[in-house]
Order: structure tokens, then sequence, then C-alpha cells
């Protein structure tokens, strides 16, 4: 059992045993192929290599702490996912989890779609030439200027998040004399995170419109109503972070459901639903992840079902994965600077970054492994805590890990499966510059986002 708290947030974490931690591996030496990337591995000398590089080298040449992020791996995982479910389906990157220019020129090549869910995001989609036909705006609060700026480019479809978007939406259309591709986001009472989901009204959340009460059908109702939108669906995300397929199994059901609905009392089937995004990673060896063909072929197999028994027609399906494709594809480098040792306890791991580069730890008591990669060793494994340097007691990157007694100052540690919400969620807590992506592919790295340096912390700080 994962001792992993929800990525909602604590509130929603068991109650969790003090110091609860599995027995040190066997190597402390070898790099779990189920949570480091494709091209990772040790070269002669015991360094950990990706792409081919040695995570010393990119160390020298960029610094630390760095996101190294396999192109290789993101490829094959982006390229897996659209493998998987075919022509007559729509793979979404959930852009929040990670975007950049260089990733929106991967999206593109290996024929993923994009959902963005801010003008931010939305600009550098569009900027690395994302056909904006094949971006699609989600966000509960879209800003006026956000939704006009997304149908001038010509998006693909907006998400709309509630009633007042319905109106505020047609209207921006309507003034500029489009007629706007819209799905509806419903919230189907179904709560799904890793091992377990919660099937009863579990819509006492922000996003969505519920379809308990007849809400959803209203919002429907309404939407069909106005020239300016064209309704294609309905939209469903049920969590995050989610192995069992159960939670997608009752989703869709009652998305069916609507659609079947909606032909009886309009007479339209409307022709796409969106099942989300929501898969999860292996961050620790305990993971189990499933395969996107896995995937495809469970969600495929249950929406067939549901739409024969209703006797509709099966709607395009598409997805939104985030993390599964990102997630692992990256892993953060850190130098180590102090330790601190305390007597029958664990020694306390100081490096060079924190939670100012990963607010998951402290935010959702994520669990993540670490491993020392700038070499090998012999020593016996020791309990550590990997802290960060900010003033903070919660600065934690890896809660419980085992790392060998002979740790130095000096050393590189890797923590893997780092590439999903981490840079994206970084701040600059204590003025700490936000470290780069470096991108790593078939003997080449390559920066892909620079280092904030303390001149673009003072550029903004316009005294
Ligand atoms: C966050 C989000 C996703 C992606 O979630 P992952 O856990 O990264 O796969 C997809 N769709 C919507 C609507 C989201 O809010």
């Amino acid at each position: 059992m994962s001792r992993s708290a929800h990525p909602a947030g604590p509130r929603h974490a068991d109650v969790l045993p003090e110091g609860h931690y599995s027995a040190p591996p066997a190597d402390l030496n070898v790099l779990d192929k189920k949570v480091w990337s494709e091209t990772v591995t040790r070269d002669e000398t015991g360094t950990l290599t990706v792409g081919g590089i040695p995570a010393t080298r990119i160390a020298e040449e960029f610094g630390t702490p760095v996101y190294v992020m396999d192109e290789t791996d993101f490829r094959a995982r982006a390229r897996a996912w659209r493998t998987a479910f075919g022509p007559d389906a729509d793979v979404f990157y959930a852009g929040k989890a990670f975007l950049s220019r260089a990733v929106v020129r991967w999206l593109h090549e290996e024929g993923l779609n994009l959902d963005v869910c801010s003008g931010g995001e939305l600009a550098t989609a569009l900027s690395a030439g994302m056909p904006a036909d094949r971006i699609a705006l989600h966000g509960n609060n879209k800003s006026p200027r956000e939704i006009r700026r997304a149908i001038e480019a010509g998006v693909g479809r907006i998400v709309l998040d509630s009633f007042q978007e319905i109106v505020r939406v047609a209207h921006i259309a309507r003034e500029l004399g489009t007629r706007q591709k819209v799905q509806i986001r419903i919230t189907v009472g179904v709560e799904a995170h890793t091992h377990e989901f919660i099937a009863t009204a579990h819509e006492d959340q922000k996003f969505g419109i519920p379809l308990a009460g007849g809400q959803a059908a209203e919002a429907v109702r309404r939407a069909l109503q106005l020239d300016s939108l064209e309704l294609i669906g309905v939209h469903s995300h049920i969590g995050s972070q989610i192995f069992d397929m159960s939670g997608f199994e009752v989703a869709a059901r009652r998305v069916v459901g609507l659609l079947k609905s909606i032909r009886d009392e309009h007479g339209v089937e409307l022709p796409e639903i969106d099942l989300g995004g929501g898969l999860g990673i292996a961050y620790t060896s305990d993971d189990d992840p499933r395969e996107p063909h896995e995937i495809a072929k469970a969600l495929n197999e249950i929406v067939t079902r549901e739409c024969e028994a209703a006797r509709l027609r099966t709607p395009r399906i598409s997805v939104e994965p985030g993390r599964a494709i990102v997630g692992p594809t990256a892993f953060t480098l850190y130098e180590v600077g102090t330790l601190k040792p305390l007597e029958g306890l664990r020694t306390y791991v100081s490096v060079d970054g924190g939670m100012s580069d990963n607010i998951r730890t402290a935010l959702y008591d994520a669990e993540y492994s670490v491993s020392l990669v700038s070499r090998t060793s012999d020593a016996e494994p020791m309990l550590c805590r990997v802290v960060g340097k900010h003033c903070e007691s919660g600065d934690i990157v890896v809660r419980d890990a085992f790392l060998p007694a002979d740790l130095a100052p000096g050393d590189l540690l890797g923590v893997p499966a780092t590439g999903a919400y981490c840079r994206s969620m970084a701040s600059n807590y204590n003025h700490v510059p936000r470290p780069p992506v470096v991108a790593v592919r078939d003997g080449e790295a390559r920066l892909i986002v620079r280092r904030e340096t303390e001149e673009d912390l003072l550029r903004l700080d316009v005294g």
C-alpha cells in the first residue's frame, strides 16, 4: 500500500503511519527502469547517462539544479498514446503538466493535440506553431480576453465550465461573427485517485456542471439554443494519478447516459466525448501504471458497450493525458550541499533546490525516489530525507530514501519522474531563480528553457 496522499491535498489522505518506509533495495546502484526514462543507464564509470550524456557533464554545462528531459522517451510516450487510440480518437496533451515551445513542436510532430488552460499556455502553443484547430481551451474562470483570443486564433474547441461561461463564450463568438465548437464539462459524481475511486456525488468542487439534478441536461439545452455555439460533445475529467480503470467505467456510463437523454430530448446525437486525463505513472518502484494500449482498449470497450446498450452511435473519444506522457521523461539533477546525520533517526541531505522546483511533496505528500547518479557506491544504505534549501521545514523533496552511507557534498542526486507538475508549478520562493530544462537526445543536450537569473527577478521588481 502506498503511503502517498491524494494529489488533491492532505485532507484526502489517509492517516499515515509515522516512519512507514520500505526496506532498502538490494542494490542502491540499480536504476529501476520503471521510474527512469528510456535512455537512462550507467556508463562504465558508474555515472548515470541519459541520451548518451553523463549527468556530470550536464551538471557542468548547465549547472544544478536542472530538469533533464529525455526527448526520445517523451516522443515514444506521445507516439504510444497516439498509436493506442488510433485515427478515430484524439489525444490532447494536457499542457499544464509541462509546456514549452520545444514540447509543443514534439507534440505537433507526433500527431497529438494540446489542452491549454490560460492565455499564457495558449500563447506558448501558438508561438510554437501548433495549429489552432488542434488546441482546446479549458479553465473554470477563463477571462473574456482569453476567450476572445482563443476564438480569434481559431481554437478547435472551448470546454465550457459553467452556465455563465456558456453565455460568455456565445456572446464573444457572436461578436466575432463565428460559430465556436464547444464541449460542456460535466461532473459525473466520480472521484478517482490512485488505487480507489469514489462514485458518490463528488460534485463539491469548482470544476464543471453537475450531472445531478438535471443541471448538465439544462446546460446542454441552453448551449444548443445558441447559434454562435456548435456543441460537439461533453467532457469529464475524474481525477489524477489513477491506476484503476473502474472510475472511468462509471464516468463513461454516466456520460453516455447523458448523451442518450440528449438524443431522446433533442433528437441530437453529440459526436464526441472527452474522458479527460489523470492516468498514473510510477513515481517509485511500488507503482504499476497501465500502458496506453491497455487504457485505450479499456476505454474503447466501455464506451462501445455503453453506447450499444443505449442504441447510440459510438462517439469519437478524446483523452487528455498530461502526467502519463511527460512525467516519466524527466528527472531533476541536484548537487548535495550539507549532510546532517541524526543518530537513530535519519540523515538530512540538503540539495541545491527544493520546494521551489518540486512543490508536490509538500503540497500533496507525493512520493519520489532518489539515486546517487554521479558515481556508484558499495557503502551501506543509510536512511535519508532529501530536503531543499528553503526557509521552511516542510521543504522536502523525498521524504524517505536510502542512499549510500558515503554520500558527500558535491555528489549528484537524481530524482526521477519529475517531468510533470514540477517545472510548471515552480516558484521563486526565497528569490531562488527557477531551474532550466535541458532536453537530451542522441548524444546532444540542449537548453529548452533557460535558467532564471537574479536579473530576471530584479527586472520584475520595479522599485
Ligand atoms: C489536469 C487535467 C488533465 C491532465 O491530468 P494528468 O493527471 O496530468 O493526466 C486533463 N484534463 C483536464 C481537464 C485536467 O484538468
